[in-house]
């Protein structure tokens, strides 16, 4: 798939309205030339802020440039403006391999984080993960966006979800589990380590510190 930056997000269905980066092709190459390249502190950056795959996709993608990696997977960035940037896990190796620099509106808030407020999106992303008739692709990448805000309510949510359909917690109980294992520490997240949870969950929680860098992105030299 190949879509120009800053457009919007069609690829598969979304909770959210997101804006794509990173999907580059044959078409257009690598969007914004390759003279300018991320140094390796941007790099280290952008890393820290894609610790988790936001959504996993069927059947893996192969770098457009070169037959040196692919990607089955797509990265969420959460800004504080409430904007949301969707981008396939191919997007990290485009930029240290092939000098592709992702737009400035991204790199400009990664580079001055700040907290999460609670908003729609985090409000939506509660309704999608608690939502029994939704797909559960959806309702994981509600779980995996919601560990984005430090807030009792996405904490509650995950919680809530606990109790709702097998279905959930067998397909995505892991990514549930990792989200819930970011609040450790909270006073009102005590009870997570106090009653004994599905496997899949117990399983995310385990594996909370684990980067996905090297499980949805495989790359070969
Ligand atoms: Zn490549």
């Amino acid at each position: 798939m190949e879509y120009l930056d800053l457009t919007p997000y069609e690829y598969l269905n979304s909770a959210l309205p997101e804006t794509s980066i990173g999907w580059l092709g044959p078409e257009h190459g690598v969007q914004g030339g390759t003279a300018d390249p991320l140094t390796a502190a941007e790099v280290t950056m952008l890393r820290a802020a894609s610790p988790r795959v936001g959504r996993v996709t069927m059947g893996w993608h192969a770098c457009e440039f070169c037959e040196n990696a692919e990607g089955n997977g797509e990265y969420r960035y959460y800004l504080p403006d409430g904007r949301i940037f969707a981008a396939p896990t191919l997007f990290l190796h485009y930029v240290e391999r092939h000098c592709y620099r992702p737009p400035a509106q991204l790199l400009d808030a990664l580079a001055d984080p700040a907290p999460l407020h609670w908003d729609w999106r985090a409000e939506r992303l509660c309704l999608v993960l608690l939502d029994e008739n939704a797909d559960i692709g959806l309702r994981a990448e509600a779980a995996v966006g919601l560990a984005c805000w430090d807030d009792r309510r996405a904490y509650a949510a995950l919680w809530n979800s606990l109790r709702g359909d097998d279905d959930l917690l067998d397909c995505a109980g892991d990514e549930i589990g990792r989200s819930l294992a970011a609040f450790s520490g909270r006073e009102y997240a005590k009870d997570l380590t106090a009653v004994t949870l599905h496997t899949m969950v117990q399983y995310g929680i385990e594996k909370a510190a684990q980067d996905d860098y090297q499980i949805f992105l495989r790359t070969f030299s």
